[in-house]
């Protein structure tokens, strides 16, 4: 059932309208698949801001020339076990899609590669490389940071805006088990697309994840989308959270050759992302049915902690987003009637009519 002022789309449906926009908007049919698979994959996963909720970002971006369709990632330097990237403000779900390929093939050759990439624009749900490389049978570990937008998030004691909300994920395998161990997080107690998310639906952030422009606690999810006296974001963890993401920042911004969101740095207003990753080959470091053992015995062993409320289960991290996809494959991805309207608007502007998206994503007239 659709909530109030949403529709509710099939996957494969959401993911047509995402490629006819992308395409619309200047990407070869390849791309856009790639860009659209990963978008609806992230609402899937349950991660509706890094879905096609950014597809109206995206067509402005193209628009304004700050991301360029139909750009590759180019090798920049093959130093054996290090490949180096860079993006070119091309679509950072395929450019980094690429460099994860070729850090994945380099990394069954050595037992290690590392993998970096420098302008790309928005990678996404990073969770979607630890896929990959899970796919692939790879333990992996990621950190993006962000530049070319405005900062989002204060450093721990700080009461404006310094950071990017730089991601950091970890992916272990477990082949003939359910899914990867896939940790993936933000270091903002919340994502800035889900502050978006709330915002759309009229609904107030959680206590303690925001300050307003004079540092103030707030729950107002405006004051995120604010040109002038704009809020931050706070780090998760205090201390522990901030210095994450400052580690992200440095091995992300500085080993790719990117740089840092320091200000020194030209900020054009749409979304770049530096990537710095580390694959593993785990059957170079022992016994394979033995670790599988291993960490099936000890995920069993933290799920069977009692629960504190007996209506939420312990977890492993890469569980809700499987949870959440099963249920999304059965009933379909719910999309926030501001988004739906923003994404018809963005398919308008480069020649998709209302009437031919509306009809792709399977809604009648009148949607619903
Ligand atoms: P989140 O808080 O929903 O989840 C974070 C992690 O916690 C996930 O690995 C999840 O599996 C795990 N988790 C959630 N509930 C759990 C539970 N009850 N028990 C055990 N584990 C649990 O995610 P987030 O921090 O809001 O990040 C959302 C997405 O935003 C991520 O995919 C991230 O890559 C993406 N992101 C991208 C950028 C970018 O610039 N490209 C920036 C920031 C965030």
């Amino acid at each position: 059932m659709a909530g109030h002022g949403e529709v509710r789309i099939p996957f494969g449906a959401l993911q047509r309208v995402a490629e006819a926009v992308l395409t619309r908007a200047g990407s070869e049919p390849g791309e856009a698949r790639v860009v659209a698979e990963h978008l609806v994959r992230a609402n899937l996963a349950g991660h509706d801001s890094h879905g096609v909720g950014m597809i109206p970002y995206y067509v402005r971006f193209v628009g304004e020339g700050l991301l360029r369709p139909n750009t590759p990632a180019r090798l920049l330097a093959d130093e054996g076990s290090i490949l180096r990237f860079e993006g070119a403000r091309g679509y950072g779900q395929r450019v980094a899609r690429e460099a994860i390929a070729a850090g994945i093939e380099r990394c069954r050759a050595l037992g290690v590669s590392v993998v970096t990439l420098r302008h790309a624009h928005h990678v996404g749900r990073v969770g979607t490389y630890g896929e990959q490389a899970a796919e692939a049978g790879l333990v992996s570990l990621h950190w993006v940071n962000v530049q070319d937008h405005p900062p989002l998030m204060a450093p721990f004691r700080g009461s404006d805006a310094r950071f990017g909300t730089n991601p950091v994920c970890v992916t272990i395998p477990r082949p003939g088990r359910e899914g990867p161990i896939l940790l993936d997080m933000a270091t903002s107690r919340i994502a800035l697309g889900k502050v978006r998310v709330l915002m759309n639906k009229g609904e107030p952030v959680p206590p303690e994840h925001l300050i307003d422009h004079q540092g103030r606690p707030t729950r107002d999810p405006g004051v995120m989308f604010r040109q002038e006296r704009r809020g931050a974001l706070l780090p998760i963890g205090e201390h522990k959270g901030y210095g994450l993401a400052l580690v992200a920042e440095l091995l992300a911004g500085v080993l790719s050759g990117g740089g840092t969101i320091q200000p020194a740095i030209p900020r054009k207003g749409a979304i770049v992302n530096n990537l710095f990753s580390v694959l593993l080959d785990p059957g170079r470091f022992g016994d394979p049915e033995w670790m599988r053992a291993e960490i099936d015995a000890m995920v069993a062993y933290a799920k069977a902690s009692p629960p504190a409320d007996p209506d939420e289960p312990v977890l492993v991290a890469g569980e809700p987003e499987r949870l959440a996809a099963a249920e999304r494959k059965r009933h379909g991805i719910p999309v926030d009637a501001v988004t739906w309207e923003e994404i018809l608007e963005a398919g308008e502007r480069v020649g998709l009519g209302r009437g031919e998206a509306e009809s792709l994503a399977g809604l009648g007239s009148g949607g619903g």
